[in-house]
């Protein structure tokens, strides 16, 4: 393959280029790495190296690089119709039969979707039909949606809003009102004190004590992640589900599973409310819909919201462009069913996670590792500078951006926020696969040790 000129392009990228989360002087300093093909779990640079992408490009590229099938399903639908709306009565094939899909796989009570272009465009969708449902409902006061701190709903300001990202909230601010958040279901970071089980009561105890400080009146929704994602792969404990579950049945209000991350497959099952038995009124879907390949997003809306968005709500001023776009629905359609056909599913909660788990737990040993979980193929590593007590490394050290660059350098794409690691790989990973990944982040780790030793 003819590889492009690094230097030349870092130099451009440096020029012209703002990225997404980045600090952009550093990044100009350092020049970027240019990714330039992928094939299977494999992304490769400008420099040929072979790199295991531990994070399926972005937690999306679900079933792996180099589908053929996908890009058969653009190239038809490109030549076939390339783009029209769902605005004004229209609508085509793949949107209508993605639709279908979707909720074929979805809890039994969701039998609607509206599609957008980004898991931020949901939420912003989300934002806005929780208020319009309880207004269409004869209760317009009932506005304010809970969330929880530490979570990661999208970048745009209905997006960074819901989320609990405090350095979001400082550069993006102010927020959208109506919007509280509560604390996460944390155990390792916030809750070793307690056992798991109590530590997970008195998360779902912060909801039904927020829900009474704000008055039930007030109170559209509660958002949450099944196991929070870019918060640090946050797998709440085993009683957090349940005990949230318990409060809301005690209370009025709509449940929103921001299924961005843990949808399509991720945690075993096609949505994460399925593995914790829950019942979204509200699922905001995007990345593995696709499996990344393009751009698509949507609101799987539960009955109850969508009879009165349909019986009473009169017209809906909102949509986009995008919104149901055919090339994009009909790669989805395509990747859902070859999910479907090749049993991903099954893979994942069967064969691949259970061994995930497993291999990953041994990096619990590591002396730098305090802790080591995953469920389903989405893990975490907590690197400590002392594993008797869990005491973090010094801040200044930013040991988790050295680990992920080390990482880089052995091979594998991990990836930081703080001192927690993260993997998220593609579904369609071996065992083999898998031996490779948890032995190149112990090599990484090793080198961490030895750097901030
Ligand atoms: N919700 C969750 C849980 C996410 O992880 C993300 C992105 O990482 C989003 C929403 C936003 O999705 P997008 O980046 O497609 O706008």
């Amino acid at each position: 393959m003819n590889q492009p000129q690094t230097g030349e392009l870092q130099a451009l990228d440096r020029a012209h280029h703002l990225h997404p989360f980045t600090d952009f002087k550093a990044l100009g300093e350092e020049g970027s790495r240019i990714i330039t093909h992928a094939e299977g779990i494999y992304i490769y640079d400008s420099e040929g190296q072979r790199i295991l992408d531990g994070m399926a490009g972005l937690w999306c590229v679900n079933l792996g690089y180099g589908r053929q099938e996908l890009v058969d399903a653009a190239t038809e639908q490109m030549r076939q119709l390339p783009y029209y709306n769902n605005f004004f009565k229209t609508t085509h094939e793949p949107a209508v039969r993605l639709a279908e899909k979707l909720c074929q796989l979805a809890p039994s009570d969701i039998n609607r979707v509206f599609f957008t272009g980004s898991g931020s465009e949901a939420n912003d969708t989300v934002l806005r039909m929780v208020r319009r449902y309880w207004a269409i409902k004869g209760r317009p006061r009932k506005r304010v949606v809970i969330a929880r701190e530490n979570a990661y709903h999208g970048s745009t300001i209905a997006g960074m809003s819901l989320g609990g990202m405090a350095p979001m909230h400082a550069q993006g601010g102010p927020c959208v009102p109506g919007i509280e958040h509560i604390r996460q279901p944390y155990w390792f970071g916030e809750g070793r004190d307690q056992s798991p089980t109590a530590f997970g009561q008195e998360c779902a105890a912060a909801l039904e004590a927020k829900i009474l400080e704000l008055g039930e009146d007030n109170v559209a929704a509660f958002i949450a992640e099944p196991v929070q994602g870019a918060g640090g792969a946050i797998i709440p404990p085993d009683s957090y589900w349940p005990a949230i579950k318990a409060v809301l049945a005690r209370h009025d209000i709509l449940l929103v599973v921001d299924e961005v991350i843990c949808g399509f497959g991720r945690l075993g099952e096609w949505f994460g409310s399925q593995h914790y038995a829950l019942q979204p009124d509200l699922m905001p879907i995007a990345k593995g819909l696709s499996s990344g390949y393009l751009p698509i997003g949507g609101v799987l809306v539960g009955d109850r919201v969508a009879e009165a968005l349909i019986e009473e709500g009169g017209e809906f001023f909102h949509g986009f462009t995008y919104s149901g776009h055919p090339t994009c629905a009909a790669v989805a359609l395509r990747n859902l069913e070859l999910m479907e056909r090749e049993g991903v599913i099954q893979h994942v909660r069967e064969d691949v996670g259970p061994y995930l788990a497993k291999r990953w737990s041994e990096l619990a040993e590591h002396p730098i590792v305090g802790e080591a979980r995953s469920l389903g193929l989405i893990g975490s590593l907590e690197l400590v500078a002392d594993k008797a007590n869990g005491e973090r490394f010094d801040k200044s050290l930013a040991a988790g951006n050295l680990c992920r660059d080390l990482c880089f350098q052995h091979g594998l794409v991990i990836r930081s926020v703080g001192d927690t690691m993260i993997v998220s790989p593609p579904l369609v990973m071996t065992r083999e696969q898998i031996d490779e990944l948890v032995a190149l982040a112990r090599q990484a780790l090793d080198d961490t040790a030895r750097h901030l030793g």
